[in-house]
């Protein structure tokens, strides 16, 4: 007999179940249909890419990048090649080479020089962690620049990110994102983005968000602006602390990002953006916010919205939800007119944004708006082997009529029946027994005040559709 062990599900990851599931379900058909009232489509992209997309787009200095990728290498040969420099390099250190580390000989000369880092390079894959840098990948490879008007997309699923796992944040979690892509950054692009956000929260029944708006400015003029702060920031460096410290060099922008208790009077000193932007960003700006005023958007102004990311400029935004503690952005967005070219396509612009539906559903629930819709509307109860052809029947029909049914596969004693009608909370029972086959007619019984009425099958039909 085998060891018997029981394998849970890794840290950080978690299994949705029914009745929570049938919540994603419609928290998700809403973001369809208010999304599809904006022109948007669906597009349903790989879960895994080249870790290159990633790197190139999100930033070599972003911890999603530095510590959150779940890479491998996806070639037999290229992980060969790799334990034999592995090995090699041990055995220069004088280290006993581990067994498991196949050495093959002149593996490694069957490449060419730099044909080992280009496979290696080449196949070296991840789980995404974000889908902004999938959708533009998508649309370069399609050729979307093509299609008439602005290309609007949105997709659902779950990112990867390996973070230390705590109350809204997790491993594998689940985002759904929407991407406008084409030749116009008008403001209007943005405020109605933003809009159709509102527009799906409202749908949801999610209240009291509160919006936080900022632009970062061009390549230009962040660039400067950057300077500005690098050297402020190296005044005060003493007084900050590892990571801040580090990241005057890395990227300063991300200082303002800091929770740090003690770093946050410092940083209310430091030169802030919107004094620094360029004529053409200021001017966008202010028009993005009177798009939203038009729109009755209301927002607060966050000079230290900096977005983690790379790709971001110009208008960036998060969204604040009530009920979950520290991690209470729901959803970040942000334009990044030039990712498109970054990867290899043509001058485009675009923005978007990525809610993330965990933390929403967490929301929701701390809300009370997660009502749980009954699994069942009717229980048959069937009594005599006689009964049971009358009873897949009606079964067929009503759920035919989709209405939610459950029918024992085996006859059940009568009591035993009516008990787990009641533990599984239908609002019904329909009792088939010889008397009502001789009558024609079904009884049904509701169960939150026990009163039984005789009905046709039509009434029956009708009967549980209204309810
Ligand atoms: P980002 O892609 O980092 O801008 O994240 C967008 C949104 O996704 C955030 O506002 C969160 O709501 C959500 N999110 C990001 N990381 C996680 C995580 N590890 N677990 C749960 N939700 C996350």
């Amino acid at each position: 007999m085998p060891e018997k062990v029981q394998i849970r599900a890794i840290k950080g990851v978690r299994d949705i179940l029914p009745p929570e599931s049938g919540r994603w379900i419609r928290v998700e058909d809403a973001a369809r249909k208010v999304f599809g009232t904006y022109g948007f489509g669906e597009i349903r992209l790989p879960e895994f890419e080249r870790a290159r997309l990633f790197e190139r787009t999100v930033g070599n200095d972003t911890d999603i990048v530095t510590k959150e990728l779940f890479t491998w290498i996806d070639s037999p040969k290229a992980n060969r090649a790799l334990k034999h420099i592995r090995a090699e390099a041990g055995k220069d250190a004088g280290k006993e080479i581990d067994p498991r580390l196949h050495i093959e000989e002149g593996l490694l000369r069957e490449f060419e020089d730099g044909a080992f880092d280009s496979l290696h390079e080449q196949t070296r894959v991840c789980l995404r962690p974000e889908a902004t840098a999938s959708v533009v990948r998508a649309y370069i490879e399609h050729g979307m620049h093509t299609l008439p008007g602005d290309v609007k997309l949105y997709y659902m699923g779950p990112m990867f990110r390996r973070e230390r796992p705590q109350k809204g944040r997790y491993r594998q979690f689940y985002q759904i994102g929407a991407e406008v892509l084409g030749q116009s950054d008008a403001p209007g692009i943005d405020a109605e983005l933003i809009e159709m956000l509102f527009a799906f929260f409202g749908r949801v029944g999610l209240e009291g968000l509160s919006l936080d708006l900022n632009s970062i400015g061009c390549k230009d003029c962040r660039g400067k602006y950057v300077e500005v702060l690098r050297a402020e920031l190296v005044k005060v460096k003493e007084k900050l602390g590892a990571d801040s410290q580090r990241r005057i060099e890395t990227n300063p922008l991300r200082v303002l990002d800091s929770k740090a208790p003690d770093e946050q009077a410092i940083i209310e000193t430091l030169p802030r953006i919107s004094d620094h932007l360029c004529e053409a960003c200021k001017t966008h700006f202010a028009e993005v916010r009177r798009q939203l005023d038009l729109r009755g958007i209301t927002y607060n102004l966050n000079w230290r919205l900096v977005r983690g990311l790379d790709y971001y400029m110009r208008t960036t935004f998060e969204i604040i939800a009530p009920g979950l503690g520290s991690q209470n952005a729901v959803c970040g967005g942000g334009r990044y007119d030039g990712l498109v070219e970054l990867l290899g396509g043509l001058p485009t612009k675009g923005i978007g944004f990525a809610i993330g539906e965990d933390r929403l559903m967490l929301s929701l629930e701390a809300a009370g708006k997660l009502a749980v819709e009954p699994a069942v509307d009717a229980f048959i109860v069937w009594m005599g082997a006689a009964t049971q052809a009358t009873a897949i029947k009606i079964a067929q029909r009503l759920r035919g009529a989709g209405i939610k049914v459950e029918l024992p596969p085996e006859e059940f004693k009568f009591k035993k029946a009516l008990g787990l009608a009641d533990k599984l909370g239908a609002r019904y029972a329909i009792l088939i027994g010889e008397n009502e086959i001789a009558a024609g007619k079904f009884t049904l019984k509701r169960l939150a005040d026990a009163v039984q009425t005789s009905v046709t099958e039509v009434e029956l039909i009708e009967a549980l559709k209204a309810n």
